[in-house]
């Protein structure tokens, strides 16, 4: 993108580079930053605007900004669960990131915490108060923010069943309250996921519990997490949600993969790992359309075999912006 700072505005976008840059601290803002550098599959093309902001107030300085250009923008965390495209994204990423770092325990056993902490330090400080409800989660490489957003968790938990209400602001920047009835969670679904709302806090409720217990949990899901999941290569964990009825014939998405004979298959450079069958590993220049049809390859052969078809947890985000679970933009299977 042109960036026309100090000239004429010659589009919504070159409005917005201006407007964003007369208004925001240098140190907030960014232009043609490579989506490869903000996801953990190090795939993608050039973001033409990225904002960081670091309080509420600049977070509602910038949606109004934008609103009143009509400039599409994403909510971005740490993007360990996000396939960026090949072709970038025009608009503008709002990364939530680590200066949304409030954190009040209330005698009740209620949490209040910013949206930008990282999930496993958040998760040490609640061990530590003795509080448990979220030691599943100790693994999970994201924000506070992507986590409740994704109603992320392990051992078939999700942190929505913690969640009592999250302060969010609208895309014109008004900030709000949803009460947790209003948040629609299912396994690893939101409301929230629509994009409509930037979380900036989490109220949540936990449990007593006796610290040096959690701590060994803690301990245990590390290791089982360690041993099975890939170790090196670039990858944004288990690419399709797990299904009850699936699970009944074949075991996960990992194994049903397996059976269907794609461990370890490869496309480009993104490949089926070898350790673990439901990631998808990018060995080193993989492509957004290299993983699409790892995905819809998978998707078939499953479908082939057991009649069900697996949907992705990892969501996919258009050059437009548009963001969609990666199946919805993957190709039909040749
Ligand atoms: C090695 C590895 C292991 C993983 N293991 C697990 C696991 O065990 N269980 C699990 O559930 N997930 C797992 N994941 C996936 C991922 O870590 C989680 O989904 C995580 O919670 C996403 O957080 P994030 O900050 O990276 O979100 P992002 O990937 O940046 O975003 C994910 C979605 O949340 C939205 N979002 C992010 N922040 C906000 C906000 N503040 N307000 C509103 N919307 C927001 C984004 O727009 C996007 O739609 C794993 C990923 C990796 C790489």
């Amino acid at each position: 993108m042109t960036t026309l700072i100090g000239s004429a505005a010659r589009s919504p976008l070159d409005a917005a580079a201006r407007a964003l840059a007369n208004a925001m601290p240098p140190a907030e803002i960014a232009f043609d930053v490579p989506l490869a550098s903000l996801g953990r599959w190090q795939i993608g093309g050039p973001a033409d605007i990225v904002v960081t902001p670091t309080d509420a107030g600049s977070l509602a300085l910038t949606l109004r900004l934008i609103a009143d250009l009509g400039v599409p923008h994403i909510i971005l965390g740490d993007g360990s669960n996000l396939l960026f495209d090949n072709a970038g994204f025009r608009g503008v990423v709002i990364r939530i990131g680590r200066a949304f770092d409030s954190l009040t325990l209330e005698d009740d056993g209620v949490v209040v915490a910013g949206a930008g902490w990282w999930v496993p330090s958040f998760v040490r400080h609640l061990i530590n108060a003795g509080l448990s409800g979220a030691v599943h989660a100790i693994g999970i490489p994201g924000t506070l923010g992507g986590l409740v957003t994704m109603n992320g968790g392990s051992q078939r938990k999700g942190i929505g069943d913690n969640v009592l209400s999250v302060d969010v602001v609208d895309r014109h920047g008004m900030p709000r309250r949803l009460e947790h009835h209003e948040l629609g969670y299912g396994y690893r679904r939101s409301r929230l996921q629509s994009g409509e709302h930037i979380v900036t806090a989490i109220r949540f409720r936990f449990e007593r519990a006796d610290p040096s217990a959690l701590r060994r949990e803690a301990i245990d899901i590390l290791r089982s997490r360690r041993a099975k999941f890939p170790k090196v290569r670039a990858n944004c964990g288990s690419v399709f949600v797990s299904d009850p009825k699936l699970y009944s014939l074949i075991g996960p998405p990992g194994l049903a993969i397996e059976k269907a004979g794609l461990k370890g298959f490869a496309i480009g450079d993104a490949q089926f790992s070898p350790e673990h069958a439901n990631f998808i590993v990018n060995n080193d220049s993989a492509r957004s359309q290299d993983v699409l049809a790892l995905i819809a390859l998978a998707r078939s052969r499953v479908y082939d075999l057991t009649g069900i078809a697996m949907n992705a947890e990892v969501r996919h985000l258009s050059p437009d912006g548009t963001m969609r679970p990666a199946h919805e933009v993957a190709p039909a299977a040749g």
